[in-house]
């Protein structure tokens, strides 16, 4: 089992305000714990650029000249209550996609099983024409595109298990049967989205959480409902949008999650990946926004990918 791990160099240069839950300092954390012993065997790469005009496969034609217009030359710009963009935000987001395109053509080309990328800002909230809620472009959807695009995948799918329900994934593909969206979520909480009612085109499966509730009904929705769903579709290649806000120390969310949660789900996925598509799995960082917390989940996770089974977290 080889798993690729790109992390993303210049993470630091997408600037935002003082005391905001997105900044630099969640990739240390999540740098500093992919480097333990444990995790000695990734094979990992560095994130290279990547090319943001592929931002008008799932976003306006417009979408990518209105955010560099908004870039400020210094300092910070708003894009609404909680997104923010800097002068190094735009370069922060190409190696971002880069890295979810590197991973795409290792696993592809079978140069690697499956991987996992570390990087920011998140993207899942980016709808086709709206940045927002702490993502300036939807860089798991692009890459979804890109592997339709590139490598001729018929199907596509994309789970979401951030706490947060990924409205802009939701926004890009809902009229799209050949991918597929599934997002577990605590409900009420932002964007708003993600009720059970909203299918798409049958593609799309919501299932709202809520809060202080753990591992029980979050088994419970995954194995009566997404899972199940998921190996119906039969994907050709699988996407994870992989936030780790669902942690119980989250400050801003209340699912209980504990680390093994995120190992177990992560090990459903791989089944599913085993038997419908060679196991491929590409894996994106959104969000988590408790520093011990996201290194925790995406230290579980990423155990998992490696094969290792159960955490011992
Ligand atoms: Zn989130």
């Amino acid at each position: 089992m080889t798993t690729l791990l790109v992390s993303q160099r210049n993470f630091e240069s997408h600037v935002t305000p003082t005391g905001h839950p997105e900044r630099p300092d969640r990739l240390r954390a999540v740098d500093e714990a992919l480097s333990r012993e444990g995790f000695a065997e990734l094979k990992r790469k560095d994130a290279p650029y990547g090319d943001l005009n592929l931002a008008s496969l799932v976003h306006h034609p417009d979408y990518l000249e209105a955010l560099r217009q908004v870039r400020p030359a210094e300092g910070l710009g708003r894009i609404d209550e909680d997104t923010f963009i800097s002068s190094g935000s735009l370069d922060a987001a190409s190696t971002a996609l880069g890295a979810a395109l590197l991973a795409l053509d290792a696993v592809a080309m079978g140069e690697a099983d499956n991987a996992f990328c570390a990087i920011r800002p998140p993207g899942h909230h980016a709808e086709a024409e709206r940045p927002m809620g702490f993502c300036l472009i939807n860089t798991v959807a692009i890459a979804a595109r890109e592997a339709q695009r590139k490598y001729g995948a018929e199907r596509v799918a994309i789970v979401d298990f951030d706490v947060h329900h990924g409205n802009g994934t939701q926004d890009i593909f809902q009229a799209d049967p050949t991918v597929f969206y599934a997002s577990s979520h605590q409900m009420p909480l932002f964007p708003g989205t993600g009720a059970p009612s909203e299918t798409g085109v049958g593609n799309i499966v919501n299932a709202a959480l809520s809060a202080h509730t753990g591992k029980d009904l979050m088994r419970e929705a995954y194995e009566g409902r997404i899972l199940p769903e998921l190996e119906a579709f039969a994907p050709d290649f699988l996407f994870i949008s992989a936030g780790f806000d669902a942690d119980h120390r989250d400050p801003l969310a209340q699912l209980d999650w504990v680390p093994d949660d995120f190992s177990w789900l992560t090990g459903k996925l791989m089944d599913i990946a085993n038997r419908r598509c060679g196991g491929r799995i590409v894996s994106l960082l959104e969000g988590g926004y408790d520093r011990q917390g996201l290194a925790d989940g995406a230290s579980a996770h990423v155990r998992r990918l490696m094969g290792k089974g159960a955490s011992s977290l």
